[in-house]
Order: C-alpha cells, then structure tokens, then sequence
C-alpha cells in the first residue's frame, strides 16, 4: 500500500509550528508495512488544498491529512475533501446530537460555526474524536483511501491508536518494519561499533549506531510478516549486544536516563539531593521530569553566587581556599545538600558555562561530584560546546556517575 501524507495548516508554512504530526505517522507507518512515498504541507487555502489532495489522490493508495479540521473559516480540510469528491457535506444528525451534548456538558453554548464540524459527505464516515470536537474522517472510494485526522497532536495520536491504525492493519498486507533501540552510555561511538562489529553485517535485522544526547543508541531493524516474528529476531541481536556491552546499556526504546536511575533508587529505597552552581537548575529539571521523582528527590540547592553557597550551608573555608569552580567545592556542595535535605545521596555540579572563564578556570570546566555517608567521589570533564551543550553535557554526565554509584556501590 503506497501512502502520503499532507499536513494542513497556514503556520507550517510560516515556521511557527513543526510538523510533528508528519513525523509521528511516518514513524508508525512501517509497523503497518505501510509505504510512504511523499510528506506535503499546505497552507489554509481551498485551491490549493484540492490540488495538493487531487495529486495525492491519483498517485496513492492512502492519504493521511492531519490539520484544518476545526470549525473557523480558515479550517477547510472537509471542503476541500468535498470539492475533490464532487460532492456536497451534509450535517449529520447524530454527529450534530453528539457535538452539541459536547458543549452541553461543558456548559458552554456552541458558536454557530462549529455546525460544520457535524458534516460529512456521503463517501465519508466520521472518526470519532473523544478529545476533541472535530471528528475525523474516513473517505474511500475506487480503491482510494483519505483519511482526515485534526492538527492538536494529543487528538491526532489517540484518534490514530484507537480507530485508524487498527482499520488500516486489516487492509495492509505488506511486511511490517519494527525497531528497537538500545541505549549505551560510557563508551565512545567507535568503540562501540568495534566491539558490536559481528553483528553490523546483518541485513535483517539490521543494526544503525547514532551518536546522541544520552549516550550512543544501537538500533535493530527488522523487516517481517508480523511484529512477533520481527520481534523475535531482533531479540537475538539484542540478547547479542548486550552481553558484550553489559552494564553500559541503561534503557532501551523510550526509556529515559533519570527513569532508570529513578527505579534503581526506589528499589534500593535511596533519596537524592541535588546542588547545582552554574547550570541553572538542569540537573534538576531532569530529575523532575520524571513523574516518580518525588519518591526519591528531595529538591535542590540552585545557586549562581558564593554567598548563596555558603548561606546554604557549603563550608566557607572550602570556598575561600578552593574557589568555587573546583573539585573540593563540589564535593563540599554534594555534602550540603545530603545534610541539608536529610538525603541519603547528594549530588553536584560546580563548572564554567561560558561566555567567559571564572577563577582562571576555562569555559567548559566542569566538576561533578556524589556524596554520602561511606562514598565520596568527583570527576573533573573539560566539555565543548555553548552554554547549552556544556551544561548539557554536565547534567547527563551527573546522572551517569550516579547511575555507576548506584550499580557499584564499592
Ligand atoms: P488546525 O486543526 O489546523 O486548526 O490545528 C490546530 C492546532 O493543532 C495547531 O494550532 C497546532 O497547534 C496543532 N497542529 C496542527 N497541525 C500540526 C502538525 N502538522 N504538527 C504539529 N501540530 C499541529
Ligand atoms: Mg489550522
């Protein structure tokens, strides 16, 4: 089955919105063994919308729009479905019951506008929407399918996962394309391809090495009749890497660094405090993103000055002697965390983000450091970048060393 897929929407065209909602459903198309040929986008413009979808038309056998489905003049998806069908939308009672028991429950009263988002045409079935107001819709004809999904991302995924991917995987017949990702962090990229060679010469599944923000991803692809079968030959790759690379693999997929260390936390019953100079608070930001953190963070110091330092708490003397950007800094900044918050584990990071040096330290210099009753450790990294990369690369580097920590405790 040969697909396209068009997003609609005047802000794409502009550079206000990226078009994700093209990136989402060419991800999920190859689990289909769906082929996608062409990605589109087009402005709110009726003319060219009916050409955009007239070419798409012809040339595929699926058509994915997501985008200009909402109920204001310039959302204009359903009549330009209309046009290129040569038939006229007509409202539908039951959608029409639906969308106002919508407002009604909402208590709020419908814009007489919105009536359009109750139409259909007669080759088209609506797509229920629980999310949202705009139902999709489902027009196939002469072998051809468009289906018509709306723009908020959040609507356009769940409508996908419930009603259309599981009406297009009974029309697909082709070999489905299924993945898997693992996620190594320690060594570097060339190593890792040396070390997994045996296994780069495979055709199926095949394995890609890509140099990422956290750490290096090994990514099997398998081409087969069925996501089991697809699933059970990358299974034996995996099984492969990871008994070479061993505890430097921490996730897999959409595993996220602080989900990891986060459960081996939990599972020891281990707190953390965090204190953080110069990087602003993103080591804490990361932790926080996960939703467990709460049971094992108990916040952070965040500071920009010395004499917020040491008001809260990091020895005065160290700093006088050391400096702030130094090893015995950080270490006394991990301490005062722990003690301060009653954690069982701090950790810190003290550095130089740039633009300039501080101390006589240069931009990039950064100390990372852990602290509990029977461990205390720092590490020294000199890192690249701009400001964003260093503390970047400061934070991943943090959550590394504690993950390391946590898995060796001696
Ligand atoms: P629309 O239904 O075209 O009025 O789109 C409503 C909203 O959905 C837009 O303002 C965006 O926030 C979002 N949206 C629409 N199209 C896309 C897209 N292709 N990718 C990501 N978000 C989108
Ligand atoms: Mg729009």
């Amino acid at each position: 089955m040969k697909a396209e897929i068009i997003s609609i929407g005047t802000e794409l065209l502009l550079g206000d919105l990226t078009d994700t909602n093209a990136s989402y459903l060419a991800g999920q198309l190859p689990l289909l063994g769906i082929d996608l040929y062409w990605i589109s986008q087009v402005g709110d413009n009726q003319n060219r919308l009916v050409e955009t979808l007239k070419r798409a038309w012809q040339r595929s056998d699926l058509v994915l729009t997501t985008g200009g489905l909402g109920p204001t003049e310039d959302d204009l998806t359903r009549e330009a479905i209309a046009e290129l069908m040569g038939e006229e939308p007509q409202v539908s009672p039951l959608l029409e019951h639906n969308l106002r028991e919508r407002f009604a429950r909402r208590n709020l009263t419908m814009a007489a506008n919105n009536i359009k988002q109750a139409t259909v045409i007669p080759s088209a079935q609506a797509i229920t929407n629980p999310r949202g107001t705009a139902p999709g819709w489902w027009v196939e004809k002469d072998g051809h399918i468009i289906v018509a999904m709306p723009g908020p991302p959040a609507e356009m995924h769940n409508m996908w996962q419930t009603e259309v991917m599981p009406k297009l995987q009974q029309k697909s017949t082709g070999a489905i394309i299924f993945s898997r990702t693992l996620k190594v962090y320690g060594i570097p990229e060339g190593t890792v391809e040396e070390m997994v060679s045996s296994l780069l010469s495979s055709t199926n599944p095949t394995l890609g090495i890509y140099a990422k923000a956290d750490g290096i991803h090994l990514r099997f692809t398998a081409k087969a009749k069925s996501q089991h079968q697809a699933e059970e030959m990358i299974a034996q790759s995996e099984t492969k890497a990871r008994s070479i690379l061993g505890d430097s693999v921490w996730g897999k997929d959409n595993d996220t660094l602080v989900e990891a260390i986060g459960n081996l936390l939990v599972d020891k019953g281990l707190s953390l405090a965090a204190a953080e100079y110069s990087t602003g608070g993103l080591l804490t930001t990361s932790i926080t993103d996960f939703l467990n953190s709460p049971t094992f963070f108990k916040g952070a110091l965040i500071v920009n000055s010395n004499e917020a330092l040491i008001n809260y708490g990091v020895d005065a003397q160290t700093i006088n002697d050391y400096g702030v950007i130094s090893p015995e800094a950080a270490q006394a900044m991990a301490e005062a965390a722990r003690l301060r918050m009653e954690a069982d584990i701090g950790i810190s990071i003290t550095g130089v983000v740039g633009p300039n040096e501080v101390e006589g330290k240069p931009v990039g210099t950064m100390y990372i450091s852990l602290d509990s009753d029977n461990h205390k450790n720092t590490i020294a990294g000199l890192y690249p970048g701009d400001r964003f990369r260093i503390r970047r690369w400061a934070a991943t580097a943090a959550l590394f060393r504690l993950r390391q920590m946590l898995l060796n405790p001696d």
